[in-house]
């Protein structure tokens, strides 16, 4: 039996007169050791016709704290991250571009949200889209609706408390980078030992839409892109993983415009 949750009353972000296509994406899982899905990834926000970008969590595979980037992207000896902040930075330039923390990379904050020109968005948010029949689009990670995980709700839990944030950055960054590694490695090992991993919970599902007053949900966290019937004329929008390396390589939009909403395949 799951413990019962609270539901959240979700955020609200009202999308300007002006905006036709919203696009949405998630679980990229940047690193410095992909470099094509990178390449895959800056190509993708330089061409969008988009005017907003939804980025949906787990845009890169760890976050140790902001200043693991440093000051100055501009600096040819910046690292990785630096380089994909500066990327977002251009994407910002000229669209409005949005970004919801994932499992992996909790930890951006607001200093490398402003170095970008992006917003931060909570999560739960509703989406409230004029343009559309259907107005009211409810985004989420989608890990906090994997209730079943019960060690990783518990992890979260702590994870995300402030206490745990604050003490955690403000350990040395060799240290954090340490601390991650192992996670990782702990992670690696779960998925190399075939384990099961938990889905998002319909009954919560259900009434987290029911909170938001909104039909559709759009998340991603779980790599099984599908649509979802949940019953009562709701459903829950699953975003693909991007993995440019992968044997059948991944890169994938969902784009909603008056049209309707779509699938665009980037490789
Ligand atoms: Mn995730």
């Amino acid at each position: 039996m799951n413990t019962p949750q609270t539901v959240p009353q979700p955020a609200e972000l009202l999308a300007p007169p002006s905006w036709r296509t919203v696009d949405f994406i998630s679980d990229l899982h940047l690193q410095a050791s992909e470099p094509a899905t990178f390449a895959a990834w800056e190509h993708y926000l330089e061409t969008t016709p988009a005017d907003a970008v939804f980025i949906l969590g787990d845009l890169f595979e760890v976050w140790v704290g902001d200043d693991a980037v440093g000051n100055d992207l501009l600096d040819p000896a910046a690292g990785f991250d630096a380089r994909c902040v500066q990327a977002m930075g251009d994407a910002a330039s000229r669209l409005a571009l949005f970004f919801m923390h994932g499992n992996r990379d909790f930890l951006v904050g607001q200093a490398v949200m402003d170095l970008c020109n992006t917003t931060l968005l909570a999560d739960p948010t509703v989406l409230v889209f004029p343009a559309l029949t259907e107005q009211r689009w409810l985004l989420s990670h989608g890990d906090a609706l994997c209730l079943d995980d019960v060690d990783y709700m518990n992890f979260r839990r702590q994870v995300r408390s402030p206490e745990w944030q604050r003490a955690f950055l403000a350990r040395p960054l060799a240290e954090r980078q340490a601390i991650a590694r192992g996670l990782r490695e702990q992670s690696e090992a779960r998925k190399q030992s075939g384990a099961q991993y938990a889905d998002v919970d319909p009954q919560a599902a259900r009434q987290w839409l029911q909170a938001a007053n909104a039909r559709t949900l759009i998340h991603g966290h779980t790599h099984k892109p599908a649509v979802h019937d949940l019953g009562g004329g709701v459903s829950r929008v699953v975003l693909s993983d991007w993995d440019l390396g992968a044997t059948v390589p991944r890169a994938e939009v969902l784009r909603l415009t008056a049209g309707g909403m779509q699938r665009i395949t980037l490789c």
